[in-house]
């Protein structure tokens, strides 16, 4: 098998004002939308990285009095108070845990919710396209993958803020070593009071605590750097490790042996993931020397610190007791410089996979939306007039419509018929201002409809689109489509769409779930039944315009315009416009909107377009005339 393999790597390296904007900006984001999550996690973060020392202070002075005074009334009191802070610090800690955690529940969706949001608020025409999809696609793999993106960003802010304050504590407790000079007397030892040695010491720990998380960090740009084979590796194994495996493969898998492929994929010891991938050979190679490098610095760096320390007390400078609280305070001042700088390289480095998600979430919406009420009453003739109208989809060439001019009147029937890509659905989505028209406009009672407020337009419109979706809500919530729905209403819709049989054998009635994926006793439903599902959800809205477009492509052609023609008896007073290529489903129509190449060609009654030898109508008729001749 071709080893699909991408052996590119790409410098991903922004620079630091960058990447410290580009975090500032990701923060402030998470936080605008989650303020209480952001200052519950803070707090406990803060709070854990300071309480370490009052037990580390209090132990410190126990020892130093057990191994001087041995005061029992001193040591009493003091073991008491250690025991109280301990337990209160405990205590408080177990109350900011538990803010914290009713905060962060779900943190991973609150976090991905941004970015659906998103989705929701797009213009139609953006999430139309492909473009946004690969975006968002890249946001999840870099997420899934390698935790890179937004999420990273409380992850890091968390490792910063606890850094900063376990450097301010640790430097507390520690001052005093440099302060406190050996007794003059110690011989040779009181060079340790030297200020030159003490920078000396100073210099060298920060020297080496720098180089170490220096190397982490070059070791962790590797991983950033090939997130992109880690994203394809990802794919493949999601595929080849358990898609090539699902359900929906599996006879075509048993069938043609294809499992066969998949194994010798997944034992395949050079793919990403392999004993001998990318991943392993970086870890044998540059990642393994790096991390390795930085765990040696890091002893070093212990090293220094015990010498220095035990020497001083040898010294005599301290006691036993301070000895532990500088070994403790100043390790954890070390570990806390390493994290911040390995931190900060780690910002850097997820500052390259934030840019993807904030040029997703800053696509500009460009769709004009306009303030005007849509006047509003029972009697109202609305009017709706295509004018001059053509359209060419985003980034293509092609008219999809062109120049087309008509009239539609409340409480008409409308058919737009013309074959497979004539444009008929392009058609009705600029009707319901799902794209914008490049060229003319359209009016509804003389106004352009871009003038009028987008969402009180869109609600005159109940579409079936032919790829219409249920969910796997209950079932008057999916003809509803709110959480809260008119019982009696949905179950009257239902039944003028044909669906009174099936409902009255659910025992949950219009509780009931559709699928499973919510619901054990959700039901599943047959393709028919969908339909008529979608046709009660147009009939419960409240619009005046019903558009059936196509939804019933997948039966027969005499099938089909029975649908057309029972829902036609019901949708009363509404203005109803159907779509179909099969000229059979909509001859009862006294208005057919005969549509070619993008082109209105002709316009008038079935009767009237089929006299009309020399007409699209009268050729489409005839050819497709052997399906219901009979
Ligand atoms: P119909 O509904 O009559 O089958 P459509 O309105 O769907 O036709 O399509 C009209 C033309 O526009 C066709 O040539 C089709 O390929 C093209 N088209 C439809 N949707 C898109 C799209 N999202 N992007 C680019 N071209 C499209």
């Amino acid at each position: 098998m071709k080893k699909v393999r991408d052996k590119k790597e790409i410098s991903l390296r922004v620079s630091h004002k960058e990447a410290y904007i580009i975090n500032k900006k990701a923060f402030k984001l998470i936080y605008s939308h989650y303020p209480q999550m952001i200052i519950s996690w803070i707090a406990c973060v803060i709070w854990n990285a300071l309480t370490p020392y009052a037990s580390i202070y209090l132990s410190a002075l126990i020892i130093e009095e057990i191994s001087t005074d041995r005061n029992p009334e001193k040591l009493k009191s003091l073991v008491i108070i250690t025991l109280t802070v301990t337990a209160a610090i405990s205590l408080i800690n177990a109350f900011l845990s538990k803010w914290k955690d009713t905060q962060c529940a779900g943190m991973f969706y609150k976090v991905n919710r941004i970015l659906a949001n998103k989705l929701l608020d797009m213009d139609y025409v953006t999430i139309d396209d492909i473009k946004t999809h690969e975006r968002l696609s890249t946001i999840k793999q870099n997420q899934n993958g390698g935790g890179w993106g937004l999420i990273r960003v409380i992850w890091n802010y968390d490792s910063i803020i606890s850094a900063i304050f376990t450097f301010i504590g640790g430097i507390a407790l520690t001052v005093s070593l440099f302060v406190k000079a050996v007794p003059q007397g110690s011989g040779r030892l009181t060079a340790l009071n030297n200020p030159v040695f003490i920078f000396a010491v100073i210099g060298i720990m920060l020297l080496v605590t720098c180089i170490s998380p220096a190397l982490s960090n070059k070791a962790g740009s590797y991983y950033a750097n090939r997130a992109e084979n880690h994203n394809l590796g990802n794919r493949l194994f999601g595929f080849f490790g358990w898609l090539g495996h699902s359900r929906e493969y599996a006879s075509d898998v048993r069938i043609y042996r294809q499992d066969l492929i998949c194994d010798k994929y997944n034992s395949d010891k050079t793919n990403t993931f392999g004993s001998k991938g990318i991943f392993a050979r970086m870890a044998k190679g540059p990642v393994g020397l790096y991390n390795a490098a930085a765990a040696v610095v890091s002893v070093i760096f212990t090293g220094v610190v015990y010498i220095f320390v035990c020497l001083k007390a040898y010294g005599g400078a301290f006691g036993v007791g301070l000895v532990t609280q500088y070994i403790s305070s100043i390790t954890k001042v070390s570990a806390s410089v390493s994290q911040l700088i390995e931190t900060v390289g780690d910002m850097r480095n997820n500052a390259s996979f934030l840019k993807p998600v904030f040029d997703f979430l800053e696509i500009p919406n460009t769709m004009r939306q306009g303030d005007k009420a849509i006047e509003k009453n029972d009697c109202i003739d609305y009017e709706i007039e295509f004018r001059n109208v053509s359209f060419k989809y985003p980034g293509s060439d092609e008219y999809a419509l062109k120049n087309v001019s008509m009239r539609l009147k409340a409480g008409e029937r409308l058919a737009v018929v013309g074959e497979n890509g004539s444009g008929k659905t392009t058609f009705i989505k600029l009707l319901c201002r799902l794209y914008e028209p490049t060229e003319g406009m359209i009016l509804l009672n003389g106004i352009n409809i871009a003038d009028y407020n987008y969402l009180e337009y869109l609600s005159m419109f109940s579409v079936v689109f032919q790829d219409f979706r249920l969910f796997a809500f209950t079932l008057g919530q999916n003809v509803g489509t709110r959480v809260e729905y008119d019982k009696e209403i949905v179950e009257s819709c239902l039944c003028k769409a044909g669906f009174g049989e099936r409902l009255n054998k659910m025992e949950e009635g219009t509780e009931t779930y559709i699928y499973k994926e919510f619901s054990k006793k959700g039901v599943d439903i047959s393709g028919g039944e969908a339909q008529k599902i979608a046709l009660a959800r147009t009939l419960y809205r409240a619009s005046p315009f019903i558009i059936l477009d196509e939804p019933t492509a997948a039966l027969d052609p005499v099938a089909e315009s029975q649908v057309y023609s029972n829902f036609n008896d019901i949708v009363g007073d509404k203005s109803a416009i159907y779509i179909s290529h099969r000229l059979s489903s909509c001859r009862f129509c006294n208005d057919i909107a005969v549509f070619h190449k993008g082109e209105l060609v002709q316009r008038g009654s079935h009767e009237s377009l089929k006299e009309d030898a020399g007409g699209k109508y009268y050729e489409l008729w005839n050819a497709q005339a052997q399906y219901y001749n009979s």
